[in-house]
């Protein structure tokens, strides 16, 4: 399973993302950065939390459709005209929404310090 790449941040300055469990040399001052030393727990932890925010939309609109087809299919078929109309909703409303959520969970995630190696 690859995971989102890791921010190091140099103490010369520089960043870079890197991906878990790789090493990097940083090209301004030489100091080698072993992403490695993050205790994996932790790291996978999050992994499967972001993943639980991507499943939640996915989940969202796999009902919204259900509903909306159960609808269509109950009410009348004409229906099914307005699916642009909530398609439409969805992005305008709840994309944004969840895109917060998940800003505001990713600006809360932990830090770690490495040491040079
Ligand atoms: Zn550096």
């Amino acid at each position: 399973m690859k995971g989102p790449p890791i921010t190091v941040k140099c103490e010369c300055g520089a960043a870079k993302h890197v991906p878990y469990g790789e090493v990097w040399t940083c090209e301004g001052c030489g100091r080698r950065w072993n992403t490695g030393q993050i205790d994996a727990d932790e790291y996978y932890a999050i992994l499967r939390e972001m993943r639980r925010f991507r499943l939640s939309a996915i989940g969202a609109a796999a009902v919204l459709a259900v509903v909306f087809t159960i609808l269509a299919l109950v009410v009348s078929q004409s229906l099914f005209l307005l699916l642009p109309v909530v398609l439409g909703a969805w992005y305008v409303w709840y994309m944004p929404l969840w895109r917060r959520k998940v800003r505001r969970r990713a600006r809360s995630l932990p830090t770690w310090q490495l040491t040079p190696e």
